[in-house]
């Protein structure tokens, strides 16, 4: 079964993600944590992505169609997986069916799409630290590390992402309404897309997202 995580930056959609992914043992794929692995390690994807990620605009779709191919070459990606921040383009949506159709995936299953008023977005970028070691997410206000810049998972400290600033959020969101949101009518055409109020709890979003997931794996 696959899983696509679609939503504006800051819905919540890592989080949820993660949740899922522990809880029906999918692996999680998100390009942004793949893409920023790579530009800790210094590799040449990494070099040539950096600034564009820093800038928060969106790397070309040659290069994410090939990252993505390759991951889910993967030997853990077995009867399923969860994407998180990928396809964020009608290109890389129509390029990732054109992938899957000869692959044992087939298509698409479902897309939890993570709805969220702009406003409360830029709140939510602006208290969120992340841990550049396991990839955790922390909001300061919602759901803080127990111990101030510490991540609760591994211990490392937490940093704000260079692309959370509040220009750089307004830019990311700019780019979330030009270039990713058309994918929300691109999948409801395709009759996968589950709409979800992102903007409710962390707990109480996951309760609707799983109920959704447990009968779609019944069926
Ligand atoms: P994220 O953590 O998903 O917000 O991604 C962080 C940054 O990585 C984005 O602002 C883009 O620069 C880049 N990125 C991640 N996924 C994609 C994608 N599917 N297409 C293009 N750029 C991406």
């Amino acid at each position: 079964m696959l899983i696509v995580f679609l939503g504006p930056p800051g819905a919540g959609k890592g989080t949820q993600a993660s949740r899922v992914s522990a809880k029906y043992g999918m692996p999680k794929i998100s390009t942004g944590d793949m893409l920023r692995e790579a530009v800790a390690a210094g590799s040449d994807l990494g070099q040539r992505v950096a600034s564009i990620m820093d800038a928060g605009v969106l790397v070309d779709d040659a290069t994410m169609a090939q990252v993505v191919r390759e991951r889910l070459l993967k030997e853990d990606v077995t009867t399923g997986a969860i994407l998180d921040g990928y396809p964020r383009t009608r290109v890389q949506a129509e390029g990732f069916d054109a992938l899957l159709a000869g692959t044992r995936h087939g298509s698409v299953d479902l897309v939890v799409f993570l709805d969220v008023p702009e406003d409360r977005l830029v709140e939510r970028l602006s208290n969120r630290r992340a841990c550049p070691s396991c990839g955790a997410n922390f909001q300061l206000d919602l759901n803080p590390p127990a111990k101030a810049g510490v991540c609760d998972r591994c211990g490392a400290g937490l940093v704000q992402r260079e692309d959370d600033s509040e220009q750089v959020v307004r830019d990311r969101l700019e780019v979330y309404r030009r270039q990713t949101e058309p994918l929300v009518a691109y999948y409801r055409d395709h009759g996968v897309l589950e709409r979800f109020d992102g903007a409710d709890s962390i707990g109480d979003v996951f309760v609707a997202i799983d109920e959704v997931i447990s009968r779609a794996v019944r069926a």
